[in-house]
């Protein structure tokens, strides 16, 4: 059994293996010729049940033609230009380089002692975002394992930054489509259920200024103490940018913590055509980054960045058997000090591999053309009487929804494009994803894949007008 642990006897039986793993991904890149199979759950599930973990079958071929059957096979690929659904974008493969490597050498960036030159190249890149989002000399961060504890941990800063006495008292302004992580936040933080303060949005789907200085007023004569304004930099259904300047005078006249939400919109930090898009954003007190969003990195690759290196201390706390407090004064770099996790990843390695292979422009690059790619899409839509479309995109996600011009009921309308989503999935032709928008059921595509075209855009569009006809045309049967 000591064959399977990886050391200096192992090296060529580690070559060997993680080859054999690539070259069956390979395989399957190179062949894939839909994004989905559509295989249900019913067909899967005895597959998985039927073996026996206790039973172990010794051999990397016949587990890895295992995993053909129980996993390869059916999995959902976002790196076919039909997938449209949600926040996944494809790899990058130098940071899927990264991704083996790091997790080879296993490093865990705690402490210094675990990790070496992982702490510092994590630090560096750290200032480069820190850097290019503008937050100036005194920010530092760190890598989370996504855009929920980024989230989570700016507020938990920001709550202790506020000053008051009692937690029922504190409130969190967010848009109303803002993300759920706001709310789920508060409730770990011990906020009370009328802490996070829901901001209307505008026609594009921004928060409204007006509406937000009209509830800070409100806040501060109740009493009560505005502890964050959460903007949002890119929303998760629309991609809308909430007006990071306005909300930022906002934030300095009420002493508010400005938290700007940037997991999806991040991507514009590296953008040659559209970095002022998210103008502002250097106002921020913290800000959440996803990277395994829109800079191509795979799961996990996030980091919270904040203004004020100091505020960190608000997740310090130290325990002699890992990070003892003479640490700090001899000066020795221990992420943990910073970091709502103790073992962790050493995610950074991906975008490190990524920067250094690509640099920023080429991720940049990418993201500018999915950008143009939803602004094509979006003319498509517009201009096509099937569909009714939301709003013009700011980054790469279309919100839209089939509209046949002879039904009027808008429950029908909601079942047909319901029905046209399960079906195209069902079929593994394209995945899409769905919203509601004023209470009625629309259609979604994520534009994270600068290989989909526009044909693609138009030709999944045409299936799902097919299959939502198909559905009225059943309907009428069923009623007649
Ligand atoms: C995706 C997303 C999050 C959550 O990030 P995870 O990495 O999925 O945890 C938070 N905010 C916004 C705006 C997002 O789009």
């Amino acid at each position: 059994m000591r064959s399977h642990l990886l050391n200096d006897l192992t090296a060529e039986h580690y070559r060997r293996s993680v080859t054999e793993g690539v070259e069956r991904v390979a395989a399957k890149l190179a062949t894939t010729d839909r994004p989905f199979t559509g295989v249900t759950v019913d067909a899967l599930a005895p597959r998985i049940d039927a073996i026996d973990l206790d039973r172990p079958l010794g051999d990397t071929g016949a587990v890895l033609d295992e995993l053909e059957e129980v996993y390869l096979r059916d999995a959902v690929y976002f790196h076919h230009p039909r997938y449209l659904a949600h926040l996944n974008c494809p790899v990058v493969i130098p940071a899927v380089l990264g991704e083996a490597v790091l997790s080879a050498v296993n490093s865990s960036l705690d402490t210094w002692d675990q990790s070496a030159g992982g702490t510092l190249i994590e630090r560096k890149l750290i200032d480069w975002t820190a850097a290019r989002i503008g937050l100036g000399a005194g920010a530092d961060g760190v890598f989370t394992s996504g855009g929920t504890q980024s989230n989570l941990q700016a507020l938990l800063l920001a709550r202790e930054e506020a000053k008051s006495d009692s937690l029922a008292d504190l409130r969190v302004f967010a848009s109303e489509v803002g993300h759920f992580s706001v709310q789920k936040s508060a409730k770990l933080l011990g906020l009370g259920p009328e802490a996070v303060v829901t901001v209307p949005v505008d026609h594009d789907k921004r928060m409204q200024t007006v509406a937000l200085a009209r509830e800070l007023e409100r806040c501060r004569a109740d009493g009560l103490v505005p502890m964050a304004v959460v903007a949002t930099a890119g929303t998760t259904d629309f991609g809308s940018i909430d007006p990071l300047p306005e909300i930022a005078e906002l934030c300095a006249q009420y002493g508010t913590w400005m938290h700007v939400d940037a997991a999806y919109g991040c991507g514009l930090l590296a953008s040659l055509k559209h970095r002022d898009r998210i103008a502002g954003i250097e106002r921020a007190d913290s800000v959440t980054v996803d990277y395994h969003k829109s800079f191509f990195q795979p799961v996990s690759s996030s980091a919270v960045l904040v203004r004020d290196a100091t505020t960190l201390r608000h997740a310090t706390y130290h325990a002699e058997y890992l990070n003892p407090r003479r640490m700090v004064r001899e000066r020795i770099p221990n992420q943990v000090d910073k970091s709502l996790q103790t073992t962790r990843r050493f995610d950074a390695l991906k975008l490190w591999m990524t920067l250094r292979v690509m640099g920023a422009d080429g991720v940049g690059r990418l993201f500018d053309e999915v950008c143009d790619l939803a602004e094509e899409g979006w003319r498509l839509l517009a201009t096509d009487p099937r569909f009714d479309v939301v709003v013009r995109p700011t980054l790469s996600t279309l919100v839209f929804r089939y509209v046949p011009a002879a039904v009027t009921d808008p429950a029908e309308i909601d079942r047909a494009n319901l029905h046209a989503r399960k079906a195209l999935f069902a079929s593994g032709a394209a995945v899409v994803a769905g919203t509601k928008v004023h209470g009625r059921h629309y259609l979604k595509f994520t534009l994270l894949n600068p290989e989909t075209t526009a044909e693609d855009i138009a030709a999944v569009l045409d299936l799902i007008a097919g299959h939502a006809e198909q559905y009225l045309g059943e309907s009428l049967d069923r009623a007649s």
